[in-house]
């Protein structure tokens, strides 16, 4: 299959940098989002990285111009459905997706392959939206994406391997490793990552070691690039909340039952660096 355009739902975290990530292998690329605010907001950060790469001599002014050019952005969905992928980043909701693949399926060309960013919701139920479950498959990128290098492909039963083929190939060309798992609560990312962010909790609840300590541990003692809490202020308290909730509910385990320190928290507002204060303070970057 040969893929030139994809389009990419979201302009938020998450969906700027797969654009990014994607005009950069040379896709042309289409960001869409519910304003053009939001479009807008996404096409400057994007701006904003290929900028710095730039002043690192990580990116050429050539790269940079032709990512650029590479790119456009739409609030018009049925128009986002015109290319040959389209990879979603809207919020974490089951209904939202199901409702956005369902317009998707109605309006995209036939052999257009339809991905979802999720990081822990069913593949398949996201598939039964539409009348092309073989052409369905998670591609499930990292934060910041245009700097981590794993892609982390979920097929579900249906997924044809000719669509499987075609992601693994834009994984390559937008220079990701991918790692296929199957269609299962949490793959294997975010079961395991959201185990060890739990637990680090738990033991800042029991007074084990601060945060600071137990992030050290893990970055020291088991060369972790980034401490488990850390990251979940990166991340986000509220997206971890969400994503323990919805695997303690579909996997039944209390490795995954959400520690009361972090619901308080979230309570608290306390979300991480986008709120300016979680198990550390940001409010001064
Ligand atoms: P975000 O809130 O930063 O961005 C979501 C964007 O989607 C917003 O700009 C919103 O306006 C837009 N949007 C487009 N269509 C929408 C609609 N119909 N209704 C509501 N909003 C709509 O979210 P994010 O952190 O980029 O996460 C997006 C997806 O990526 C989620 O499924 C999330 O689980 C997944 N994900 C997030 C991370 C992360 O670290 N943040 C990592 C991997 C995967």
């Amino acid at each position: 299959m040969d893929i030139q355009r994809i389009s990419v739902l979201g302009a938020g975290t998450m969906g700027h940098g797969i654009a990014q990530v994607a005009a950069q292998a040379g896709y042309r690329t289409t960001l869409y989002d519910i304003e053009a605010t939001l479009t807008q907001a996404g096409l400057d950060r994007i701006t904003a990285n290929l900028d710095k790469g730039v002043a690192r001599g990580k990116v050429t002014e050539d790269q940079r111009l032709n990512t650029l050019g590479n790119l456009s952005a739409t609030t018009d969905l049925e128009d986002a459905a015109q290319a040959e992928l389209v990879i979603e980043a809207i919020p974490e909701r089951l209904d939202l997706k199901r409702e956005v693949f369902g317009t998707l399926d109605a309006h995209a060309p036939d052999d257009c392959i339809l991905a979802s960013n999720t990081s822990s919701l069913s593949i398949a139920e996201i598939a039964a939206a539409t009348r092309r479950p073989a052409q369905i498959l998670g591609m499930h990128f990292f934060n910041p994406v245009h700097i981590m290098a794993l892609l982390e492909i979920v097929v579900h039963e249906g997924t044809a391997d000719a669509t499987l083929a075609a992601a693994r190939d834009v994984a390559e060309k937008m220079n990701k490793t991918s790692i296929v798992v199957r269609d299962v609560p949490g793959f294997a990312t975010s079961r395991l990552g959201i185990v060890l962010g739990l637990e680090a909790m738990r033991m800042v609840e029991q007074g084990v070691a601060s945060a600071e300590d137990i992030d050290t541990a893990m970055e020291l003692g088991y060369r972790h690039p980034m401490g488990p809490l850390k990251l979940t202020d990166l991340v986000g308290l509220d997206v971890r909340l969400g994503i323990a909730e919805y695997l303690h509910e579909q996997l039944g385990s209390d490795a995954f039952e959400p520690p009361t320190l972090l619901r308080k928290m979230v309570e608290d507002g306390k979300l991480g660096k986008k709120s300016g204060r979680g198990f550390y303070d940001w409010s001064e970057d």
